[in-house]
């Protein structure tokens, strides 16, 4: 049997119109601006307007991935076409992909196999233009900074203290550091600079907080952009650039609504970065999902340590959203991976390597279930290359264990290989709940980083650099204490050390840097470098993508 690629899945589905997918969720065509046949953007007004009750919310998450990917987008839209093949409406919302990594190494963020959303390509590539908004928001306000410098400089803004850097949706790092004002007196200030890639932007961050016209422009204006040269910080308030960068705006806070394979709405929008922000959909989206569906189906970045933590710390808490389940998704792959397999032996039976890696996903649905609160259960991502003996081992261990498990074959056949998660999700989503955050704002920074690295890495505590210790006064001076964290952390382990497989023991995690992202309303704690403008590879996945004469797209996956 040849496994068909994604794109030639994508390319033979038959999408209905756009208009079609909204008049089966109800939503009054007043709401809808089309963006061709198949896409579309629905107007905030209808989230204040709408008086439907919220459907369910159930969160995707994952163990701690290896660079592949474990599935976490297939089995959200796999799962939630898997709830309508058995009678309910389930809707998705999801991120946006971002170009940079759909040319690189990673390719497209819009599911796999036969769980994926269309139109593909266009979601992939420049989807509704929202990024490109973004871009310019970011790169407006850096203009109106270097302006406000080369002007007279009123704000008294240390050039050597400015932290905005502009921004593109590309993998270029020949931008991560440059020098720019060269050229003489009239040609600007010259200083080092740099570029970021989009999602990394705090404008992203912004956005998919946001919950309309009035937050955004407040948040936009609480952005912190560098400081003066008595140490004051200087926002874009200061600048008056957040009523621009609104405008420019304006359209891309409107979620996007396209469809999987099997014709369920799904709501794409945002895409912030899952180490640097919060790495979720946007409020918007997850709110709009909540009205449209009788279950809403979302994901979050990375593993559950750090994108289920930052979605039910930061966004849950800010937006008031209550998940009512969630799901962690576990490949074979990944767990034999956690117990030792070398990456070139992956798709060979080895049922000791995939014991010895379980306790990595035991810990994560630990977390799940009784440092938040929630129901959860383990979705086997079923990979072709699993044998019948590993999946068995999988599911008798979780049972044994009392943990709740379901085999999701999404990807190999769509919505029908989803039924039974689809079942799992509907009886935990009737089920009590007691959902908490893992920590309470009002404690010292301090005492919030020691918490999150004890309670769900179960670190034997956390070190500040003397830096991060000047950074976390001087930023607890600023009135900036009480905000959530935002981890910046590897995400291939539990720990701040990428090596460390498993569920370790033993480790203390170091913070080293500190900073504030004001407009998203969040503190961010760096445990290492991490890049914000990434690289393309030796052979970057841009060398196989192609168009034909009849604009039809390959290469792309
Ligand atoms: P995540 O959201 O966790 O990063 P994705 O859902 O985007 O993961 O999947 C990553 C890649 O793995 C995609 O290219 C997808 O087609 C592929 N993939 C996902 N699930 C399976 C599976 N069960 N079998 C084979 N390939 C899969
Ligand atoms: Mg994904």
């Amino acid at each position: 049997m040849t496994i068909k690629s994604d794109i030639e899945i994508a390319q033979e589905a038959k999408p209905l119109p756009i208009t079609d997918i909204a008049d089966a969720c109800g939503m009054d065509g007043a709401y809808i601006e089309q963006y061709g046949r198949y896409k579309a953007k629905i107007d905030n007004r209808f989230l204040k307007e709408t008086n439907r009750p919220d459907g369910k919310l159930v969160l995707v998450t994952a163990i701690t991935p290896t660079p592949a990917g474990e599935g976490k987008t297939t089995t959200t839209v796999g799962l939630a076409d898997g709830l309508r093949r058995i009678g309910r409406n389930a809707v998705v919302a999801l991120r946006e992909p971002s170009l940079g990594p759909v040319f690189g190494i990673k390719g497209g963020a819009a599911g796999g196999g036969y769980a994926q959303v269309v139109p593909m390509e266009d979601i992939n590539l420049h989807f509704t233009g929202d990024f490109h908004a973004i871009g310019a928001a970011n790169n407006l306000l850096a203009a109106m900074l270097d302006n406000h410098i080369q002007q007279g400089n009123a704000l008294g803004i240390d050039v050597k203290r400015i932290t905005w850097r502009r921004c593109v949706d590309m993998n270029d790092r020949q931008l991560r550091s440059i020098v720019d004002g060269l050229g003489g007196r009239m040609q600007g200030v010259p200083r080092e600079d740099g570029f970021d890639i989009t999602v990394a932007s705090e404008v992203m961050a912004v956005l998919c907080l946001a919950s309309d016209i009035p937050d955004l422009k407040a948040r936009l204006g609480r952005i912190v952009v560098g400081y003066t040269y008595d140490d004051a910080p200087v926002t874009a308030a200061d600048l008056k650039a957040a009523g621009a960068m609104a405008a420019l705006l304006k359209d891309a806070l409107k979620p996007n609504l396209v469809q999987t394979l099997e014709h369920t709405p799904a709501l794409i929008h945002g895409g912030p970065f899952a180490n640097i922000a919060h790495g979720c959909n946007s409020v918007t989206a997850t709110r709009m999902a909540l009205k449209l569906g009788d279950y809403a189906i979302t994901e979050a970045g990375f593993g559950a340590d750090l994108g289920a933590e930052k979605f039910l710390d930061i966004k849950c808490r800010m937006a008031g959203l209550k998940p009512d389940a969630v799901v962690v998704v576990a490949t074979v792959r990944a767990l034999k991976h956690h117990g030792g397999a070398a990456r070139a032996e992956l798709g060979r039976e080895d049922l000791a390597a995939l014991e010895r890696g379980l306790p990595n996903l035991l810990q994560h649905v630990d977390n799940i279930k009784n440092v938040f609160g929630l129901p959860c259960v383990v979705a086997i991502n079923a990979f072709p290359t699993d044998t019948a003996a590993e999946l068995k081992l999988v599911e008798e261990k979780c049972r044994e264990l009392g943990v709740s498990v379901a085999l999701s074959e999404v990807w190999a056949k769509g919505g029908a290989g989803g039924t039974a998660l689809a079942e799992e999700v509907v009886r935990l989503c009737e089920q009590p709940s007691d959902f908490r955050y893992s920590y309470a704002l009002g404690g010292s920074i301090e005492e919030k980083l020691e918490t999150i690295c004890r309670r769900i890495y179960h670190a034997d505590g956390v070190v500040l650099t003397p830096a991060a210790q000047k950074q976390a006064r001087r930023l607890t001076e600023l009135g900036f204490g009480e905000l959530p964290i935002c981890m910046a952390k590897t995400q291939y382990s539990f720990s701040d050390d990428p090596s460390l497989l498993g569920a370790p023991r033993g480790f203390t995690v170091t913070v080293r840097n500190l900073k504030v992202s004001a407009g998203a309303g969040f503190l961010v704690a760096l445990t290492g470098d991490i890049m914000t403008m990434p690289g393309l590879p030796k052979v970057p996945a841009a060398e196989r993508i192609d168009v034909d004469e009849n604009g039809r797209i390959s290469g792309l996956f």
